[in-house]
C-alpha cells in the first residue's frame, strides 16, 4: 500500500474508537476522530451504568488508543450541523460513520406525551451527566413522585430501575455527578414497576443484570403472579434465559417485606396514559400467549399508580443529510459496513443497538476491511486534507486529546473532594472551558 490514508470517523463512542485503532494499526491511515460532545467515548460514559465499574472502566482502553501516534480527536463538531458529511468526504480519503443510535422508541400509547413519561435515553443521559440532559425537569420533578414504572425487560429497564432503588450509599462510588445524587437522595419511591409484555423466558435481560435486583440494601422484589401460570412464560430452550427463569422462580418463593418494593410485572402491558399535569396513572393490560406463541390481550385492565414512567423498548438511530437511511430499522443502509465506496458506517448505526461493547470491535474491524478493500482497488478519492482550515473558517471551537485530558484531570480532582475516584463534570460550557485551559 502506497501512503497511509486520510481518514475521517464520526463518533468516538467504542466502534469509532475501535475503527480507528484498526486503522491506525500498521500505520494503514492517521485518523481524525470527531465527536459533537467535548468528551469521547459515547455511551461507555453516557450508558453504561455508574455502579457498573468494570464495564466503565473500558474507557481506560478506550483512552489508551489516544497515545499512538496518527490520531487526533475533533471534539465539540456535530457532523451533519457544524460540518457536512459531504464536506468530509471532500477533505478525507474515506468517511467512517459510528455516530451511534441515540433517540428513544415511543410506546405510541394515548398520554405519553404528558410530563413524567420519558424515555429510558432521556433518563440515563440525565443519571449519567450527559450535557444534554433536561436537568432542570429532572431535579424538581423526581423529588415529588413516589411510583415510578420501566417498560421493557432488557439489561436498560433494569439500570434505569437499580439506579432508581438504589440508597445513597449504594451509588456513593460511582461518578454520578453531585445534583443527580441529591436528587436521586431526595426521592421518596415507595415503588417501582417493571413492566414487560412477555414472560421471564423471553426477557433479554442478563443473569448477571437481573440477579442484583435482588441484592439491593433496602429495595425488596415481588413477583406479581399474574399470568404466570402459563407455561409458555416459563419455558424456553435458551441457557441464559433458563438462568433467568431460576432467578425470577427463587423471588417468587422470598416472603415479602416491609419497606421500599420493585414490582415485576410479567405479561402486562401498559395501553394508555394519564393525568393532569403530569403522569399519575398508568393503565396496564394483562397479556396471555396464544397457542402459536403469539400475544394476545385477555381483556383484564389495571391502573397503577405511577408519575414517572420510563419506557426502556429500545434506542434507533437517525439518519444523516446525504447518507441512505432506513427509517424502520433506524440503521443507516449498507453492505459490510459499506455505503459507497469512501463511505462507511460501524457500531448502532450500522448494526442496530445490539450485544455488548465488544461486539462494536468485531464490527468495526469488518467495516475497516470493506474500506481498505476499496482502498486497494482504487476506489477511494483522494480527499484535499484540508479540513484544519475549514475548522478555523467556521470558527468552530475544537476540543483536542488535550483538552479532554484537562476535562479528565478535572473530573478526577473533582471527585478527590468527594473522596471517590472522578466526578462527571456535565455542564457543556464549563467542559469546553476546561478543555479549552488544557489546549494551550
Ligand atoms: C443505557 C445503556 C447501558 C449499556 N450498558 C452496557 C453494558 O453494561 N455493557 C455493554 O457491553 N454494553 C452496554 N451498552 C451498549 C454499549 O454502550 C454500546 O454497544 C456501544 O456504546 C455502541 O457504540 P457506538 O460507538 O456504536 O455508539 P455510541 O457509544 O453511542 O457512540 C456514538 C458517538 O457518536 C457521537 N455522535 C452522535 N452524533 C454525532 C454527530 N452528528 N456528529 C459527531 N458525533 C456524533 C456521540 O456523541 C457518541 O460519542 C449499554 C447501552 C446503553 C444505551
Amino acid at each position: 500500500m502506497g501512503a497511509a490514508l486520510r481518514v475521517a470517523v464520526v463518533g468516538s463512542g467504542p466502534s469509532g474508537m475501535y475503527a480507528a485503532a484498526e486503522l491506525l494499526e500498521g500505520n494503514k491511515a492517521t485518523v481524525d476522530v470527531f465527536d459533537r460532545l467535548p468528551i469521547p467515548f459515547g455511551l461507555v460514559r453516557y450508558g453504561v451504568a455508574p455502579d457498573h465499574f468494570s464495564i466503565r472502566s473500558v474507557r481506560e482502553n478506550l483512552d489508551r488508543i489516544w497515545d499512538q501516534p496518527g490520531i487526533r480527536f475533533i471534539g465539540n463538531v456535530t457532523i451533519g450541523q457544524d460540518i457536512s458529511v459531504d464536506e468530509l468526504r471532500e477533505h478525507y480519503d474515506a468517511v467512517v460513520l459510528t455516530y451511534g443510535a441515540s433517540a428513544d422508541r415511543a410506546l405510541g400509547i394515548p398520554g405519553e406525551q404528558l410530563p413524567g413519561c420519558v424515555g429510558a435515553t432521556d433518563f440515563v443521559a440525565w443519571y449519567c451527566g450527559h450535557p444534554d440532559a433536561n436537568r432542570e425537569f429532572f431535579e424538581s420533578y423526581l423529588p415529588t413522585i413516589e411510583h415510578a414504572a420501566v417498560v421493557g425487560l432488557g439489561n436498560v429497564a433494569v439500570d434505569v430501575a437499580r439506579i432508581l432503588a438504589k440508597t445513597p450509599a449504594e451509588l456513593q462510588a460511582t461518578d454520578i455527578p453531585e445534583h443527580v445524587r441529591n436528587t436521586l437522595a431526595s426521592m421518596k419511591l415507595t415503588d417501582i414497576h417493571i413492566l414487560g409484555r412477555r414472560g421471564p423466558a423471553q426477557a433479554t435481560w442478563t443473569t448477571k443484570e437481573l440477579r442484583e435486583l435482588g441484592e439491593l440494601e433496602e429495595c425488596q422484589v415481588v413477583v406479581d403472579p399474574v399470568g404466570l401460570t402459563d407455561d409458555q412464560a416459563w419455558v424456553t430452550d435458551e441457557k441464559v434465559h433458563q438462568r433467568n427463569v431460576d432467578v425470577v422462580r427463587g423471588w417468587m418463593e422470598r416472603p415479602r417485606l416491609e419497606g421500599p418494593t420493585l414490582h415485576l410485572h410479567f405479561l402486562t402491558r401498559p395501553i394508555s396514559v394519564a393525568g393532569s399535569v403530569h403522569v399519575s396513572v398508568v393503565q396496564v393490560e394483562r397479556t396471555e400467549f396464544t397457542a402459536s406463541g403469539s400475544l394476545a390481550s385477555t381483556g383484564e385492565v389495571l391502573d397503577l399508580p405511577v408519575e414517572f414512567l420510563v419506557r426502556s423498548i429500545g434506542y434507533r438511530g437517525t439518519g444523516l443529510p446525504g447518507v441512505a437511511f432506513n427509517d424502520e430499522t433506524g440503521t443507516v443502509v449498507h453492505v459490510d459496513g459499506r455505503i459507497e465506496p469512501g463511505l462507511y458506517a460501524a457500531g448502532w448505526i450500522k448494526r442496530g443497538p445490539s450485544g455488548i461493547i465488544g461486539t462494536n470491535k468485531k464490527d468495526a474491524v469488518a467495516t475497516v476491511e470493506s474500506l481498505l478493500a476499496d482502498a486497494g482497488a482504487g476506489q477511494l478519492s483522494t480527499g484535499t486534507g484540508a479540513i484544519d482550515g475549514l475548522i478555523a473558517h467556521r470558527g468552530l471551537e475544537v476540543v483536542s486529546v488535550a483538552g479532554w485530558r484537562a476535562i479528565d484531570k478535572a473530573e478526577r480532582d473533582l471527585g478527590a473532594q468527594f473522596g471517590i475516584d472522578r466526578m462527571t463534570i456535565s455542564d457543556q460550557a464549563t467542559l469546553v472551558e476546561i478543555a479549552s485551559l488544557g489546549e494551550r
